[in-house]
């Protein structure tokens, strides 16, 4: 009993964050079934509502799962029990941080989506190329193999050819600081 505390704790939090009931899933799996990322993971999107259901929250977290889901929110619209899956695994993303339990082989997927963050929190908008050098530098220093650090270079030319990579930065955003203060107040939503 000394243990259910902070796990139901930790189930509570996850779902006052994903605005959802994960008692609610039943497990009829229309989830899964709807989810076009499912064959890449490694667990069914079902399987972490259940993990999460039984308080295995860092066992959900772990998963490559979490991190290969792209938000397209098929699931949160198929489920009956109108379970917010998609919101769930968000909350995990996050928790996968805190919790420093992300899986390795989804490191460089972590770097990629700092760096497209850390783009916006500093120009207000994207920047590809300042993006890109984060990207390659955080994958770096993250596994250390210079190979791997190159490894997209002969896609830069053709991609620049076709219009894909923008060299040019579009006009700066006005109001930085309110782009700032959206991130702040995500930052203090998750933290609580
Ligand atoms: S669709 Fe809803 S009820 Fe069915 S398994 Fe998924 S989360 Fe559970
Ligand atoms: S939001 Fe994620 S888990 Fe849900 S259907 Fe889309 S990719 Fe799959």
């Amino acid at each position: 009993m000394s243990h259910s505390v902070p796990k139901n704790q930790e189930i509570a939090r996850i779902e006052t964050l994903a605005h959802t009931k994960v008692a609610d899933c039943y497990q009829c799996g229309k989830c899964s079934a709807g989810c076009p990322m499912v064959e890449k993971m490694d667990v069914l999107p079902s399987t972490l509502i259940r993990l999460v259901q039984y308080g295995d929250i860092e066992k959900a977290a772990s998963t490559t799962a979490v991190w290969q889901c792209v938000s397209c929110l098929t699931c949160s619209t198929r489920c009956p029990k109108s379970v917010n899956i998609a919101g769930v695994i968000d909350v995990l993303k996050q928790v996968s941080l805190e919790k420093k339990c992300v899986h390795p082989k989804i490191k460089r997927v972590v770097a990629f989506q700092k760096s497209f963050l850390n783009t916006i929190y500093r120009n207000g908008r994207t920047n590809e190329l300042e993006m890109v050098a984060e990207y390659k530098i955080r994958g770096f220093l993250g596994d250390l193999n210079p190979l791997l650090a190159l490894k997209d270079a002969d896609l830069g030319l053709p991609m620049f050819l076709r219009g894909k990579l923008h060299i040019k930065v579009g006009a700066p955003v006005k109001n930085k600081a309110l782009v700032r203060r959206i991130f702040a107040k995500c930052t203090e939503t998750v933290r609580k």
